[in-house]
């Protein structure tokens, strides 16, 4: 390809509203440009690597014996409603109606769909397993679509989904795509980490995994073991220490009355304050938060450096909906406003975490405004609660899976997702097959899907330097940037042409630069877009040399033109 005619509209500057390092890039690079909030065209070099990540997915797919299909982004209703999930699914979902007044949705995901479809086509439990695939555009009328394709509200997903007669045939599936995914994430040049992830109320043991590409910008945060392979969204990470799991009975053995301590803290709300008033660390005060669970208040008591942990507690009570309670209920249930709250003398049910209960003693609120309670002793006073893990995991936390390393934090952006559907859709769709004893049976499901567009973006979070992109050779636009210094020199020219017409014959997607600008101009816009190798042909043509630089490594390297163009071939960078 000539770079004179290629739409490849570089930019100095990056606009100042994009934010992460890959939404800059792919502005300044001429890889897209945005129509609207979160809506964005692909020009040539964007589309490109698009291509080459999705040929990456259905090769590693297709591969593990998924079939690849493509289902309507337009879809009815009615199939929504069957599932139930046009009610619940809420905002994001994108609504529209045809002009019979029909409503149908624009697809955020193909759940329904293919269930609707399976549920038609395939009968008897010789047809599975069965998985079936697409890559196609999503639609998802994010609250804040941001950071570029990292959370747009039309993207490209591919999506999977089996069809199982058993768990045990689901779980063979689950791990062909788990494993299909590895595959896929490293061909990528992503650094990765696959994690245990919160499946809610369906998926069953082991029931998902998300793949999570490790940058500060994500959203999202893991928790990896030292030691061993612990991974997991903080959503689920539990935490183990051998004193913190395991609770003493030690009801009735301490005196209640004597220890409390009564303090009065006017105004002294707020774990801050307390430390300061006291002089004492935030792991020595105990916090009591009220909450509403499916709308009944309830105590979550956790210690006063940890935070809540919604999801953990959520599941705990198999609640469907969890959220703190307003000013006025936390002073019905406690007889004092907010932030006085403590374990002692409440009548709703407590839960309290491990962290809590290993304490021996600690500070609490008195549920009576402007004083708290010394001396608290989680043995004794918090007896009756329910005991569990309900508060984030923390950097330094005991591993719960070797008890041997500790945890780290970081950050990630999701770019996989692997879960266990079970029936969920099979039963409210009414999707079945004859089993082998002639029963018809509902299909135990799993879903799959890869954010095809969010993983370019993802991708270049981690390969930038300060010139640029540096990609992967895998997912490059082309892997050889051909630069004469003089487009006018015809030795130059000749010689450029020539390497660029032996790379394509040789399979190796070669751009030459063939515009009339300053080398400085040609050589800069070359670190921009990040091409793994750059051919520079200058004065040494004559001679038949020309000048290698990997992006990579960044050395400028002098070789003959035989000897570049076998480099250029090869694998080497
Ligand atoms: P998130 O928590 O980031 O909103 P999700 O859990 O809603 O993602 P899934 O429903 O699991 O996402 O979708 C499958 C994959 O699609 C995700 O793993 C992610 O890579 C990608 N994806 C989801 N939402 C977006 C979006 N708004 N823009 C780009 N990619 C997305
Ligand atoms: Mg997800």
């Amino acid at each position: 390809m000539r770079q004179s005619q290629l739409l490849m509209p570089t930019l100095r500057e990056a606009p100042s509203d994009a934010e992460a390092i890959s939404h800059q890039l792919m502005l300044r690079a001429g890889l897209i440009r945005q129509l609207a909030a979160g809506i964005y065209t692909y020009l040539p070099l964007g589309r490109r690597v698009l291509r080459k990540l999705e040929q990456i997915v259905r090769e590693e797919m297709d591969l593990a014996g998924a079939q690849e299909i493509l289902m309507p982004a337009m879809q009815p209703a009615e199939l929504w409603q069957q599932s139930g999930r046009y009610e619940i699914y809420g905002p994001e979902l994108m609504r529209l109606r045809d002009r019979h007044e029909r409503e149908f949705t624009l697809g955020p995901t193909h759940e329904e769909v293919i269930t609707a479809l399976v549920r038609s086509e395939v009968s008897s439990y010789r047809q599975l397993p069965m998985t079936l695939y697409q890559i196609q555009t999503k639609f998802r009328d994010e609250k804040r679509p941001r950071f570029g394709l990292l959370r747009g509200r039309e993207f490209l997903m591919k999506d999977a989904y089996s069809f199982d007669a058993d768990w045990e045939g689901l779980h063979r599936s689950y791990t062909s795509m788990y494993e299909a995914y590895h595959r896929i994430f490293t061909r990528c040049g992503l650094y990765f980490r696959s994690v245990e992830a919160d499946a809610g109320s369906i998926g069953g043991e082991g029931g998902t995994h998300e793949f999570m590409a490790l940058a500060d910008i994500g959203e999202d945060t893991i928790a990896v073991c030292s030691a061993c392979s612990y991974a997991a969204n903080l959503e689920k990470a539990e935490y183990g220490t051998k004193k913190q799991l395991v609770r003493e009975q030690a009801k009735g053995e301490k005196e209640l009355s004597a220890q409390l301590e009564r303090h009065h803290t006017p105004d002294i709300k707020k774990i801050e304050q307390l430390t300061d008033e006291f002089g004492l660390g935030a792991d020595s005060f105990i916090k009591t938060m009220i909450y509403l669970a499916d709308g009944k208040p309830i105590a979550i008591i956790i210690r006063g450096d940890h935070e809540v942990n919604e999801i953990k507690v959520k599941n705990k009570l198999s609640a469907s909906h969890l959220e703190l309670a307003d000013q006025a209920t936390t002073e019905l249930v406690t007889g004092a406003p907010a932030g006085f709250a403590g374990p002692i003398g409440l009548q709703i049910p407590m839960l309290a975490d491990f962290a809590v209960l290993a304490m021996d003693s600690g500070i609490a609120g008195a549920n009576e405004k402007d004083f708290h309670l010394g001396n608290v002793k989680p043995d004794v006073h918090l007896a009756e609660a329910l005991a569990g893990d309900y508060r984030n995991a923390e950097a330094g936390d005991c591993c719960p899976r070797c008890a041997e390393g500790s945890l780290t934090l970081y950050r990630g952006i999701e770019v996989g997702h692997v879960f266990k559907l079970g029936t969920k859709y099979s039963e409210s769709l009414q999707a079945k097959y004859l089993n082998a004893s002639g029963s018809m049976q509902p299909f135990i499901m799993g879903c799959y899907g890869i954010g095809v567009s969010r993983l370019l973006s993802a991708v270049l979070e981690q390969h930038s330097d300060g010139n640029g992109i540096v990609w992967p050779r895998s997912i490059a636009p082309y892997q050889v940037h051909v630069v004469p210094v003089s487009v006018k020199d015809p030795v130059q020219m000749d010689l450029a042409m020539h390497i660029t017409a032996r790379l394509n014959e040789g399979g190796v997607d070669t751009l030459l630069d063939d515009r009339d600008e300053r080398p400085g101009v040609k050589f800069k816009d070359s670190d921009l877009i990040g091409i793994p190798l750059r051919i520079v042909v200058g004065k040494h043509a004559a001679e038949g040399a020309v000048e290698l630089k990997v992006r990579k490594a960044g050395e400028i390297q002098k070789c003959g033109l035989e000897e570049a163009i076998s480099f250029a071939l090869g694998s080497e960078y």
